[in-house]
């Protein structure tokens, strides 16, 4: 008589199958896209399947590169709107400026937090004198309304709290994880962390139920919740979990993403989140007649031009797919 019974433990992440702590995780692989002049990025979000995780619309991964012998980062300035953008490096060194006049470095565990609101201008460079290696991830949160059409704010958070675990570090950008919270300011619930596991580390954390949650493996492979996740992979994991159990058996570092279903449909085109073919017509031509965003302070280069807009109307989406 053979045994018909399924072993979690042994086939956790095949469709349909159920891991002991919930429904397998969805498995997105990022796509590269250039970044400035000089940069390939691995983009996560937006992905075909899967546009939001909370109200994170936008994650890329970039390095590790060698910037110091390269011209490295490059990114002359540019507008945005509707969104905060999240600097998180793990090395190297970026310098940041904006149309507010900020002139700020970001370093490895140091968050930036630029809050464009209606709309802001910046331009992010590798400095002189950086040091080798650059390695990091942009995030982009969405402006719920009421918010989204504010005044553009920047912060620059050189400490945050880091929760510590048995082989686990993580460093909370914004939100709340395992009673700890970070100064961030954000406007939706919300949770970003940056996790790095030790070889052999196994370690559980208590998650927001109401929240849908992501885990993107940056570097080193771990298992999530019982499930293999190989590096350059975004495990969506849905909502109603109450714990994540992460295991690595080299060393990894990996970002926690969650928050609250953000319901509200997006209309994403370059550089700007709006709500309409309209809004985003209206940024675009605002940008290519020098109104409304400004001139970022102390950057000496051309801005970058805003592609023409595309042929057909662009229509708000959801955060599924
Ligand atoms: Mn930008």
């Amino acid at each position: 008589m053979s045994n018909l019974e399924r072993d979690p433990q042994e086939t956790p992440c095949r469709a349909g199958v159920t891991t002991l702590a919930g429904p397998a995780p969805q498995l997105l692989a990022g796509r590269p896209v250039p970044l400035g002049r000089h940069t390939v990025v691995q983009r996560f979000l937006p992905h075909r399947e899967r546009r939001m995780v909370g109200a994170w619309c936008f994650v890329d991964h970039f390095g590790s590169d060698d910037a110091a012998s390269g011209p490295g980062l490059a990114i002359p300035p540019h507008p945005h709107t509707g969104l905060q953008t999240v600097s998180w490096l793990l090395a190297g060194e970026i310098l940041h400026r904006d149309s507010l006049g900020s002139t700020q470095p970001v370093r490895p565990g140091q968050l930036n937090l630029m809050t464009a609101g209606r709309g802001i201008a910046h331009s992010e460079r590798s400095p002189a004198g950086r040091p080798a290696g650059l390695h990091g991830v942009q995030l982009w949160i969405a402006l719920p309304a009421g918010v989204r059409d504010g005044p553009p704010a920047f912060e620059h958070h050189a400490q945050l709290p880091v929760v510590v675990l048995p082989g686990m570090r993580a460093s909370l950008l914004v939100g709340e994880l395992a009673g700890a919270r970070s100064p961030a300011t954000v406007h939706t619930p919300l949770t970003g962390a940056d996790v790095a596991l030790d070889a052999g580390a196994s370690a559980a954390l208590p998650l927001q139920e109401a929240y849908e949650w992501a885990v993107v493996v940056l570097t080193g492979a771990v298992r999530v919740d019982g499930c293999p996740v190989p590096a350059q992979t975004l495990a969506y994991l849905g909502r109603d979990r109450g714990e994540l159990t992460l295991d690595a058996a080299e060393p990894a570092r990996l970002l926690l993403l969650g928050g609250e279903p953000f319901e509200e449909e997006l209309v994403m085109w370059w550089n700007f989140v709006a709500r309409s073919h309209e809004e985003i017509a209206q940024a675009r031509a605002d940008w290519a007649a020098g109104r409304r965003f400004g001139p970022v302070v102390g950057d000496g280069d051309d801005p970058l031009p805003a592609p023409p807009m595309p042929m057909t109307t662009l229509r708000p989406r959801g955060r599924a797919g």
